[in-house]
């Protein structure tokens, strides 16, 4: 089941010359599969260990410093203290962070796309990246019970 359209880490990593070893095809999946949540390394390491058992929380950290730096993966804190990766998505979307549960929501909003670039053209500037975080709790449901809490 592997998806032709999109190319792999482990297909961008050898496109770019690097040495492929089996413990980096491993957190690359990892990543891979971690499509709708943004793990921080130690969850990396969790999930990788339990593919390799060999692998080291080192070389989890190294290997994701090396895709960083390689522009092949996005790292996001979103102000809990932990760096969170994913890949870099193919369309651009924004975060909402909830800060009760700390799931984290993907969005994206045209208006809000086009208001960032309108801005951007004001101050003389041509739009090529931005990043956008939403920090919210859950609204509250009305209820009739009492209780407070
Ligand atoms: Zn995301």
């Amino acid at each position: 089941m592997v998806d032709e359209r999109h190319t792999s880490l482990a297909d961008l990593c050898i496109a770019k010359g690097m040495r492929m070893t089996e413990q980096r095809r491993v957190i690359a999946s990892v990543i891979e599969d971690a499509s709708d949540d943004h793990p921080d390394v130690e969850e990396l390491y969790r999930r990788a260990v339990a593919i390799d058992p060999g692998i080291s929380i080192s070389t989890v950290y190294r290997t994701v410093k090396l895709f960083e730096d390689a522009g092949m993966i996005e790292r996001h804190d979103f102000r809990d203290g932990r760096s969170r990766y994913e890949t870099v998505p193919d369309e651009h979307h924004d975060h909402l962070i909830d800060l009760r549960s700390g799931e984290v929501i993907e969005f994206r909003n045209e208006d809000i796309e086009a208001l960032q670039e309108f801005i951007a053209r004001k101050l003389g500037y041509r739009l090529v990246d931005h990043r956008l975080e939403l920090y919210g709790v859950p609204l509250e449901q009305p209820k009739d019970d009492p209780d407070d809490g």
